[in-house]
């Protein structure tokens, strides 16, 4: 992939607080017209590395393009094509929504009112547009931080845990506006998450991030492999059950829980995996099937051959 074609592109980027690496090396090449994300536990990194894109930290070692230019050398000229949400927007508390987001285009020379309206629209707000700030409830706010990131009609989107604290409504909603910036727009949309789920239903593109460094990069289809299934299997027996799941085949992971065991295994032996069970005397009381953990995901990353960070340019 040529540089032309990356929106984001860090070499090295590198964060240490005192003896602490929040960002350890960090290499990332974001292309032109994907949802990409970076996925990490708490702690991992992940809004450091985009305060770091933002240039709202400067980094202890390497360095962050962004459409082709350093962060850190042009971030005034930069800031206009990008729009961010990360870490709690500020807003202000006896103003109303659409008060605040025209506010914050009158900074930047002046936004239509329509605009502002219809980025009210697009996080599920206009018709509580006219309600004062301070009245919102955590979900609101958040998504007010998203509306005031489309704004300005950035090229680059960069949401820090945009689904966190949004009720199931919301979350569609927003994981909705991530495709249609993408596929609709054409813009690039970088979203942090702990989830493994969202990432897997709203991003092209991930980076796995553990201890401030990429532990996994590439294509979300080619992480995620599809013929992999997890089920539940709640049984009064479990220690049993484990043995037994171990020898069917197809089983790639088991866990024994209190009330049952947890399987990994190839989509297509679920059935096979119900049947031994049962054919050994255990009761399955339920057979569920279930996400992938991001816990999981670390464990096979660990244990299997990572997808290089060198895929991405490949
Ligand atoms: P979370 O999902 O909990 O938000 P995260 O992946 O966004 O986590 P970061 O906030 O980037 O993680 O933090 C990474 C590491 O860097 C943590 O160990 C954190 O304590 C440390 N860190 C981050 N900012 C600072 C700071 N300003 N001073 C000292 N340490 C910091």
């Amino acid at each position: 992939m040529g540089d032309g074609d990356l929106v984001i592109r860090t070499r090295g980027l590198t964060k240490a607080y005192g003896a602490r690496f929040a960002v350890r090396g960090l290499d990332l090449e974001v292309p032109r017209g994907c949802a990409f994300g970076l996925l990490g536990q708490n702690g991992a990194g992940k809004t450091t590395t985009i305060r770091l894109l933002l240039g709202l930290v400067r980094p202890t070692a390497g360095d962050a393009l962004i459409f082709g230019r350093s962060i850190a050398e042009e971030r005034l000229a930069l800031l206009p094509r990008i729009g961010c949400m990360v870490e709690g927007p500020a807003f202000y508390p006896y103003l109303s929504a659409r008060r605040n987001l025209s506010w914050l285009g009158d900074i930047a020379g002046g936004v239509a009112a329509a605009r502002v309206d219809e980025c009210l629209a697009r996080v599920g707000l206009l018709d509580r547009g006219d309600d004062l700030y301070r009245g919102f409830s955590t979900g609101m706010r958040q998504r007010l931080g998203i509306a005031a990131a489309l704004l300005l009609d950035p090229e680059l989107v960069i949401l820090d845990e945009p689904v966190s604290g949004l009720d199931p409504p919301a979350v569609l909603v927003v994981r909705r506006l991530i495709r249609d910036l993408v596929e609709r727009e054409g813009k690039t949309v970088v979203v942090s998450s702990h989830l493994l789920h969202e990432v897997e239903v709203s991003c092209d593109r991930v980076a796995v991030i553990d201890q401030g460094r990429v532990v996994a990069a590439g294509e979300v289809k080619a992480l995620l492999d599809p013929d992999q299934a997890w089920v539940d299997v709640s049984t009064p027996d479990p220690g049993r059950a484990a043995e037994v799941a171990r020898g069917v085949e197809g089983v790639r992971s088991v866990e024994a829980r209190p009330d049952g065991i947890a399987v990994g295994l190839e989509a297509q032996q679920a059935a096979a995996l119900n049947r031994r069970l049962v054919e050994a005397g255990l009761e399955v009381r339920a057979l569920v099937p279930r996400k992938r953990s991001l816990e999981e995901l670390f464990h096979e990353l660990a244990g299997t051959a990572r997808v290089e960070a060198a895929e991405l340019r490949s």
